[in-house]
């Protein structure tokens, strides 16, 4: 009876968060890896179309316009993108004990930065920060079951809020930064920000908006500072919501800087990132 109750009890969650995403295309194909701290799911969906090509991470689940985007792209030319579902919003939102606990999951990938994460909301305990870099180790190992040839995650932002010019000297990211290049042409919200200095230069050549993170970045727990630390080229294409069309041109860009500077993140063998 209590089996048959958590079988109805999980699929009523997958059912219920498949709605607010986009609908799949014949032929592709989902491996789920899933993330359960006490009562928090997170389902890990990794879609894949093909033969293996770029893999996406979209680690935020109210940003659905890069899974779009992603979809697109993977339709036309193969590779995968893991989608984070969780309820469609931005923050890990979790009961353990008798407390509740909130974190952005961009914070859980070091162990300063799950501190720092937790206690912006609340509460921190040393038990919690525990699961949540575990979580983080699911994250990264569905990705990739070796350590990863790249990162390339996607994201999106709100009009206006955070943008290219937050990095800009005076503004709040300003220590983020190594370099900056700006196309004013662009809307400022659509970016691409990289670790890699050749990543960056090939960028800046093809006339986007792109962020060079600096290598003393402070340690915000963030993917591209895990990235950074362990050596692993990192490219995140950023586009406010809705600006799919906008999105996937940049993606296509990115990849193609990524297969110019990274050769042989694409070779395919053992420990390659699909
Ligand atoms: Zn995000």
């Amino acid at each position: 009876m209590r089996v048959s109750f958590v079988i109805i009890f999980i699929i009523s969650i997958s059912t219920g968060l498949k709605a607010q995403h986009p609908s799949v295309f014949e032929g592709i194909r989902t491996d789920t890896s899933y993330i359960l701290i006490n009562d928090f799911y997170v389902n890990l969906v990794k879609y894949s179309f093909r033969e293996p090509n770029v893999n996406f991470l979209v680690i935020h689940d109210d940003e659905d316009t890069g899974v779009k985007a992603a979809f697109e792209y993977i339709q036309y030319s193969g590779g995968s993108v893991i989608d984070s579902q969780y309820g469609g919003v931005r923050n890990y939102n979790f009961n353990y004990g008798s407390q509740f606990y909130q974190i952005d999951p961009n914070k859980i990938y070091t162990e300063m930065g799950i501190q720092n994460g937790l206690a912006k909301y609340g509460m921190v305990d040393s038990a919690v920060a525990s699961e949540l870099l575990n979580a983080s180790k699911v994250i990264l190992n569905h990705y990739s079951a070796g350590k990863p040839l790249y990162i390339f995650t996607l994201h999106n932002n709100t009009d206006g809020s955070f943008g290219i010019a937050s990095y800009l000297k005076g503004y709040e990211l300003e220590s983020t930064a190594d370099s900056l290049y700006i196309n004013f042409q662009m809307d400022p919200d659509d970016l691409i920000l990289v670790t890699e200095p050749d990543l960056f230069t090939w960028l800046k050549h093809e006339n986007v908006n792109v962020v060079l993170q600096s290598k003393t970045a402070p340690d915000d727990g963030s993917l591209s500072i895990y990235a950074m630390q362990n050596q692993i080229p990192y490219i995140n294409v950023e586009v406010q919501h809705s600006h799919q069309y906008e999105h996937l041109r940049l993606i296509e860009i990115a990849i193609k800087a990524l297969k110019a500077c990274c050769p042989s993140a694409f070779v395919k063998a053992a420990g390659s990132s699909e």
